[in-house]
C-alpha cells in the first residue's frame, strides 16, 4: 500500500517553483506577489492563509496579508478587491472563504480580476475549465491531479467515484479526472447528499475521492480491494486530550480503509499540502502570463 504523502508531493512542486524564483531574481526581475484577503477572526481560515503566507515565502514569492473586519460591509470589501485588480505589483488575489453573511461570496468571486484568480473560481475560469482550456483551476482539484502525477497513479480507463459535488472540490475534480488529460480520461460517477445506493458504487470504484466533510465517513466496507483513495475531507473534531482541543479528521476511516487500498492520502498530510502547491503554480502562472502580456 502506497501512502500519497502530500510533504513529498508538494515539496517536489515547491522545489521547481523556488528554483524558477530564483531564476527571476538572477535575472534582475520582479518575482510574482499573491495577495490574499482574510475577513474576520475564523480559527481555520486564520490557519490556511497563515500557511498559505508561509508557503510563498518559502517559495520566494511575495506575499500580502490583508485582514478586515468580520463587520466590514460588502462595498467595502468590493472597493478593495478592486484595487488589486488595478495594482500592477498584485499577480494574484484570493479571499479567504467562507465569508460573514451580510457578504455575498458570488459577488466577491465575481469581482476578482480573472486575469488573477488564483483560487480559480470565477464563472470565467470555471467554464474554460469545463471546455478544456488553459486557466486556474481550483487549487484542491489542482492539487490532487499534481499528487496522481507525482506518485504516477493511472487513471486512464478507471472507474472514479467523487462523492461531494461543491463548486471547490467535487464539481471541478470530476471535470478534471474526466478530463482527456494524463492524469484524467476516467468514467466519473458523482455523488452527493441525493445519491441512493452510495456504498455500492464506492464498491465500483477504482478510484474513490471523499470531499463530503463527514469524518470517517467512508469505510472498508465501501471499497473495492486495490482502490485509490483520495481524502480531501478536513473536519475539526472536538479531543481534549490534544494539545489543541481538536483533532483534523479526514473523510475516510483511515486505518481500515489503508488496509484494503492500493494507495491512500493521509489526512492531515495529503490533500491540504497539495493544495498550496496548487495555489503556488497557479501564482507563478498568473505571473507569467502578466509579464508575458506586457
Ligand atoms: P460542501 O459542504 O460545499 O459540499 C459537500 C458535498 O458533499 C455536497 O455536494 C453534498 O451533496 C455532499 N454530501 C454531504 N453529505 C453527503 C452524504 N451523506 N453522502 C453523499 N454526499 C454527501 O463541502 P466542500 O467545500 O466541498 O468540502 C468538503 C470537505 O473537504 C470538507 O471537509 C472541507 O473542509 C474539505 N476541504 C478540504 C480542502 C483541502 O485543502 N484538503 C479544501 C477544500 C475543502
Amino acid at each position: 500500500m502506497l501512502v500519497l504523502d502530500g510533504k513529498i508531493a508538494a515539496a517536489a512542486v515547491k522545489e521547481s517553483l523556488k528554483l524558477k524564483t530564483a531564476q527571476l531574481a538572477a535575472e534582475g526581475k520582479r518575482k510574482p506577489h499573491l495577495a490574499a484577503i482574510l475577513v474576520g477572526n475564523n480559527g481555520a481560515s486564520e490557519t490556511y492563509v497563515a500557511s498559505k503566507v508561509k508557503n510563498c515565502e518559502e517559495t520566494g514569492f511575495e506575499s500580502t496579508l490583508i485582514r478586515l473586519s468580520e463587520n466590514i460591509d460588502e462595498a467595502a470589501l468590493l472597493s478593495t478587491i478592486h484595487s488589486l485588480n488595478n495594482d500592477p505589483a498584485i499577480d494574484g488575489i484570493l479571499v479567504q472563504l467562507p465569508l460573514p453573511k451580510q457578504i455575498s461570496e458570488q459577488k466577491v468571486i465575481e469581482a476578482i480580476d480573472p486575469s488573477k484568480d488564483v483560487d480559480g473560481f470565477h464563472p470565467i475560469n470555471v467554464g474554460k475549465l469545463v471546455q478544456g482550456l488553459s486557466t486556474f483551476i481550483p487549487a484542491t482539484p489542482y492539487g490532487i491531479m499534481l499528487m496522481l502525477e507525482h506518485f504516477n497513479v493511472q487513471t486512464k480507463g478507471k472507474h472514479a467515484i467523487v462523492i461531494g459535488r461543491s463548486n471547490i472540490v467535487g464539481r471541478p475534480i470530476s471535470i478534471l479526472l474526466s478530463s482527456n488529460v494524463k492524469e484524467g480520461n476516467c468514467t466519473v460517477t458523482v455523488c452527493h447528499s441525493h445519491t441512493p445506493n452510495l456504498k455500492e458504487l464506492c464498491l465500483q470504484g477504482d478510484i474513490i475521492v471523499a470531499a463530503l466533510g463527514r469524518p470517517g465517513f467512508v469505510t472498508a466496507e465501501m471499497v473495492k480491494p486495490g482502490a485509490v483513495i483520495i481524502d480531501v475531507g478536513i473536519t475539526r473534531v472536538e479531543d481534549p486530550t490534544a494539545k489543541k482541543g481538536f483533532r483534523i479528521k479526514g473523510d475516510v476511516a483511515y486505518e481500515e480503509v489503508a488496509a484494503k487500498a492500493s494507495a491512500i492520502t493521509p489526512v492531515p498530510g495529503g490533500v491540504g499540502l497539495m493544495t498550496i502547491a496548487g495555489l503556488l503554480k497557479n501564482t507563478m502562472q498568473a505571473y507569467e502570463q502578466r509579464v508575458n502580456r506586457s
